[in-house]
């Protein structure tokens, strides 16, 4: 398995990611490092979730440290990005990865007072995150020079498309020099992000890590169906009979993943939870005692899944089965890594059935059914036509509660930089999805 040391990092990086926790790199990370820091351009077919950010942040930050300018600081980084809360999401990782460094970073974005940006403008700046509005408006009143970068990121270019910032993007392209080190990111390659990237990359490296390549035959999946009430005897059966010794559970709130962890106790199985309210040293200790075999189960949410990078998981539940089809493809591949084969069990409930729709259209099959266990319930099933990502909910239950819940935890989502309003491959939750990035647009446009 690939290393940080292997990628060609500097030992200053290597101390960074180090304190981050990062033990292994990401398949992006490890196929676009090594051509980034040797100077190449790079197209990355790549989602929120996969580390991108330290992909293209470490190399910058590497090539930027091997000759510091004297005097002035000017821009030599410009990394664009859709929306305000990416940008600050991929500023807020330049400063954790730049920590031992002497480097200025900044990131700028509409709706907000402008005087601090400018401030930070004059005083000079190394790397500059920016919305491509705000952006464009202080270059139109001079506080910004172009003229010197070396390095430009495009990142989430198809939602950049999707948001109407082609005209911009080609003048921000425009206003930078010629001789530069280019990189494209986006969650999906549909012609026009194509054309965007052959007008600007040259003879660029292309990095694929979309979400259906993860779905690997390895990966034995399989669905039951059966009412929410029986999840958990379901679980602790499975786990049981399975014997099952490194496995990880989804839910889709962090008090639903405590609450379990609590269930699996009363049926003597070791389990810890690890997601968003946990502290840095909980989290850190579930995952040493989940590495060393002492917790065999692992109950998490899906933010707080990302930094799992464990080997050898034989098992995925999908206790939950989550409300954004991607989150299915990123869970199942926590398993049958390194070549080796894995199970992903996927409990749907009567209220999940939607889900299951959209899962299915983004994955482009079926799940086969498993419906030998006791606690088979056809009222699961979806229905002939039903619509993908709506939850079926029934007037009067306590549904309520855990619908707040689940907003709360896409609120968390999108402010850890998934991307809730994703456009993408699902069928699924495509109207939900392209109104809201309708909203984000206009919201955006007014910045
Ligand atoms: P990104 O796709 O850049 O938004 O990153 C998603 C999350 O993965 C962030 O919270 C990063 O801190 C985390 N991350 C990035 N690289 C790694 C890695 N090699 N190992 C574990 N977590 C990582």
């Amino acid at each position: 398995m690939t290393d940080f040391q292997s990628l060609g990092l500097s030992e200053t990086l290597l101390r960074a990611v180090k304190s981050e926790g990062y033990t292994t790199p990401t398949p992006v990370q490890e196929q676009s490092i090594p051509p980034l820091l040797e100077g190449r351009d790079v197209l990355g077919v790549a989602q929120t979730g996969t580390g991108k950010t330290a992909a293209f942040a470490l190399p910058v930050l590497q090539i930027m440290s091997r000759k510091q300018p004297q005097g002035k600081r000017f821009i030599r980084a410009l990394i664009l990005s859709p929306t305000r809360e990416l940008a600050a999401q991929i500023d807020e990782r330049f400063a954790a990865y730049s920590d031992h460094m002497d480097v200025r970073h900044r990131v700028i974005f509409g709706g907000v007072n402008q005087n601090p940006q400018v401030r930070a403008l004059q005083k000079g700046l190394d790397i500059l995150v920016a919305t491509p509005g705000r952006l464009l408006d202080l270059i139109g009143q001079g506080h910004i020079d172009l003229g010197r970068v070396e390095f430009f990121v495009l990142d989430e270019a198809d939602r950049m498309l999707d948001m109407g910032f082609i005209r911009d993007i080609e003048k921000v392209i425009k206003l930078l020099p010629k001789k530069r080190q280019n990189l494209l990111f986006s969650a999906t390659m549909p012609k026009s992000i194509a054309k965007l990237a052959g007008s600007f990359l040259n003879n660029a490296v292309m990095v694929d890590v979309s979400p259906k390549e993860l779905t690997v035959d390895r990966i034995q999946q399989k669905i039951m169906f059966l009412r929410k009430a029986d999840k958990r005897r379901l679980l602790v059966q499975l786990i049981k009979d399975e014997r099952v010794q490194r496995g990880i559970v989804f839910t889709r709130t962090k008090h639903g993943a405590n609450r379990l962890v609590k269930q699996l106790d009363q049926s003597n199985i070791s389990a810890a939870a690890i997601h968003g309210n946990k502290s840095q040293g909980a989290r850190t200790k579930a995952l040493a005692g989940f590495k060393d075999g002492t917790i065999p189960i692992l109950v998490a949410t899906d933010i707080a899944s990302r930094g799992i990078d464990v080997d050898g998981i034989t098992h995925v539940f999908n206790y939950d089965l989550p409300n954004e089809p991607e989150s299915y493809v990123h869970r199942i591949g926590r398993t049958a890594r390194a070549g080796r084969s894995g199970i992903a069990y996927a409990f749907c409930d009567d209220s999940e059935s939607g889900y299951l729709v959209g899962i299915q259209q983004l994955i482009g099959k079926e799940i086969p059914v498993e419906s030998s266990h006791p606690f088979h319930f056809i009222g699961a099933i979806p229905k002939p036509g039903q619509k993908a990502g709506k939850i079926k909910e029934k007037s009067g239950t306590k549904k309520r509660p855990r619908d707040n819940n689940r907003n709360q935890q896409s609120r968390g989502n999108s402010q850890s930089g998934s991307r809730p309003q994703q456009n993408n491959r699902s069928g699924g939750g495509r109207n939900n999805n392209s109104r809201s990035q309708r909203q984000g647009d206009s919201r955006q446009r007014r910045d």
